[in-house]
């Protein structure tokens, strides 16, 4: 389905981005995956794809949120692999905090990563895009992003800018072939909700009444980078059992 397509994968070493990295490989997708760690893990995610699908798994480090550190990675993965067809910006963080007590640098950071990590990544990869006449750029926002939520409001303008910004490309990109789509997950389970009590209120807030898993939102991004999806741009998909609906 995605063979002969190169994809990057950010924050592919964990969590959504490594269910997206084994469901692309298994696809038949070359994958770059970036993360921000010692790279460890990412190396075990590149190496179990390389292992299992016989694709090119290569990991990078780099912090989505640095500019210079995207426009260098971004340059090193088109050289390892020749060029760039699918990019997920997936990459996220929270810095939970009521609004009234938030401090400035839990702020910054959300947005750095989750909002301008996309910017980057998208501002770095787009003239190869255009340059080939092709790309597909998937986005993970948030329900959050749609409906707001209390304690996260730093996460959910995030999350709600990654809906302008998608919007935003979808329109100028249209005319060279490259779509740009977003996926809102309610509540997944992984690392970063490991502290949510799944149970009670939550589960009544969710129509399916239970949490998602990483490859829910996997098989909609291969979808959105397969041929299928060639006439989506500029779509907002929940993948969150109901939720937000
Ligand atoms: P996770 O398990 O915490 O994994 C986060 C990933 O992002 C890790 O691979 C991490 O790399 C990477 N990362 C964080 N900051 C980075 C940076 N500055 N530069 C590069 N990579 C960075 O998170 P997750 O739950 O899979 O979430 C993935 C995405 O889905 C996020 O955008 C999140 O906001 C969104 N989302 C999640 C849920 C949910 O319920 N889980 C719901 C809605 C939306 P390291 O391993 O190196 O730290």
């Amino acid at each position: 389905m995605l063979s002969g397509k190169i994809a990057v994968i950010t924050g592919g070493s964990r969590g959504i981005g490594a269910a997206v990295a084994d469901k692309f490989a298994q696809a038949g997708a070359d994958i770059a995956v970036i993360s921000s760690g010692s790279g460890g893990l990412a190396r075990e995610v590149c190496g179990i794809c390389s292992e299992r699908y016989g694709v090119k798994a290569l990991p990078y480090r780099c912090d989505v949120a640095d500019f210079e550190a995207v426009g260098s990675t971004v340059a090193k993965i088109k050289e390892d692999f020749g060029t760039i067809h699918i990019l997920v910006n997936n990459a996220g963080i929270t810095k939970d905090g009521l609004i009234a007590t938030m401090k400035e640098r839990d702020f910054d950071a959300v947005i750095s990563t989750n909002l301008k990590g996309a910017f980057n990544m998208i501002r770095h990869c787009s003239p190869v895009f255009i340059r080939n006449k092709y790309g597909r750029i998937i986005n993970v926002g948030s329900v959050a992003g749609l409906m707001g939520n209390a304690g996260q409001a730093n996460y959910a303008a995030s999350k709600a800018g990654i809906i302008g910004l998608t919007k935003s490309v979808a329109r100028e990109l249209a005319s060279k072939n490259v779509t740009c789509n977003a996926i809102a997950p309610g509540f997944i389970r992984t690392d970063m909700t490991a502290d949510i009590d799944e149970s009670g209120p939550l589960l009544a807030s969710i129509p399916l009444r239970r949490m998602g898993a990483p490859g829910d939102v996997a098989s909609l991004a291969v979808f959105l980078a397969s041929g299928g999806a060639d006439y989506i741009t500029g779509e907002v998909i929940r993948v969150d059992g109901g939720l937000a609906m």
